[in-house]
């Protein structure tokens, strides 16, 4: 009896931390660049939790303002450390359901090096798309008696809200006219990881073949591997459909109002018009608004039926810790708690929290009392 009311408070404490957990922010500051003098960081303390920034006005005095969010990484955490916390999303999709990971910050703060990894990978430094993969596929293989998987992916990027298919054997085919549609581009069929890393491989290539300077546009552009799942069970012929959406978005720096003419200014204001699209969508979610305004940016309406109802969101929130980006941080750090749902000090936050400690004690002493009876 006393095994099955532990049992049921289980799953009770589980589901309340899934409901916590259907949008998370994720904040990592990556390390001073070599030979960048680093005593001068703006990151002053941070925690599992908390970051504390020294703020401009007062910078190098006492001024400093602290955020909160899900998970906070430091410049040391590995690759395999912010992969941990990701892990559980790679089950979740395998069982059904939508998942976007999403990389935002200024360009030059670390987003590729979360989503793929440095130029120059080897097994500890590749990123969540790499190690998201091969656990998907180590999972599926596990489950392969009960489930069998079959995966397909895509990939494309969105420059000044058009979209592109980067998965095109031969040319390259603008998707502009009717690129709403993700099922409009290429879908390909996997069976490994080092099939994915190949596609991955042309969808760079023919990224850089589309543009003069390629780590400009890509810094101007989002890109977007999307993973299809679909397992069926082996007895009863169940389909179950997830996805996963790994999305390296574009670099969320202003441009300076006097410098930014032609081109530039007309990157720009895409830019900033499909990120705080997404700013939008992400924290009328978090604050359960009946109307979710998926319309105003291609990437949104895009990823639509993966943001909000089961769907769950990881947003990582890259800063730098160089002083001369201060500004930047600042705004990455004011947009990150936006689209949070991790609360400061209100009542809510409390109650919930309050909430949890009583399902935890439940279950401690429950467990207890299963401990005595045996
Ligand atoms: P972004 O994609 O946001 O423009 P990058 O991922 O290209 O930024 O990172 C900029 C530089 O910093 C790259 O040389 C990258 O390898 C390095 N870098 C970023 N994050 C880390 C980290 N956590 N550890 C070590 N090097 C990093
Ligand atoms: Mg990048």
């Amino acid at each position: 009896k006393y095994q099955k009311v532990l049992e049921e408070n289980c799953k009770l404490y589980n589901q309340v931390q899934d409901l916590r957990g259907n949008i998370r922010v994720y904040c990592r500051v990556r390390p001073f660049m070599p030979g960048k003098p680093n005593h001068l960081s703006t990151v002053e303390d941070l925690d599992e939790r908390t970051i504390t920034i020294l703020t401009p006005s007062k910078y190098g005095k006492e001024g400093r303002k602290s955020f909160t969010f899900n998970k906070v990484f430091g410049p040391s955490a590995s690759q395999e450390e912010v992969f941990a916390d990701t892990q559980p999303l790679i089950r979740s999709v395998l069982d059904g359901y939508n998942v976007c990971i999403f990389a935002y910050g200024q360009t030059g703060s670390g987003k590729t090096h979360t989503m793929t990894g440095p130029p120059e990978l080897t097994k500890e430094s590749v990123g969540v798309n790499f190690r998201a993969l091969s656990d998907l596929f180590l999972i599926s293989e596990q489950r392969k008696d009960t489930i069998a998987y079959d995966v397909s992916v895509q990939m494309i990027e969105i420059y000044n809200e058009q979209v592109r298919d980067l998965l095109v054997m031969d040319e390259i085919r603008n998707n502009s006219q009717n690129g709403v549609n993700v099922p409009d581009a290429n879908l390909v069929h996997v069976t490994s990881t080092s099939d994915v890393i190949n596609l991955m491989n042309l969808g760079q290539k023919n990224r850089a073949v589309g543009s003069t300077a390629m780590n400009i546009r890509s810094s101007r552009s989002h890109s977007c591997l999307t993973v299809h799942v679909q397992g069926r069970y082996v007895t009863s012929g169940t389909v179950v459909r997830g996805c996963m959406h790994l999305v390296d978005l574009a670099g969320s720096e202003r441009v300076d109002k006097s410098e930014a003419v032609g081109d530039r200014l007309k990157e720009a204001q895409h830019i900033n018009k499909s990120l705080s699209a997404l700013g939008d969508v992400i924290s009328s979610l978090a604050q359960k608004q009946s109307h979710v305004p998926y319309r105003n940016s291609k990437l949104t309406q895009l990823l639509q039926d993966s943001l909000g109802g089961q769907a769950k969101t990881l947003m990582f929130v890259h800063i730098s810790p160089e002083p001369d980006t201060l500004g930047e941080t600042i705004s990455t750090l004011k947009f990150a708690e936006r689209v949070s749902t991790v609360e400061l000090g209100t009542a809510r936050a409390n109650k919930e929290s309050a909430g949890v400690k009583e399902l935890k004690q439940q279950i401690a002493s429950l467990k207890a009392a299963l401990a005595r009876k045996e």
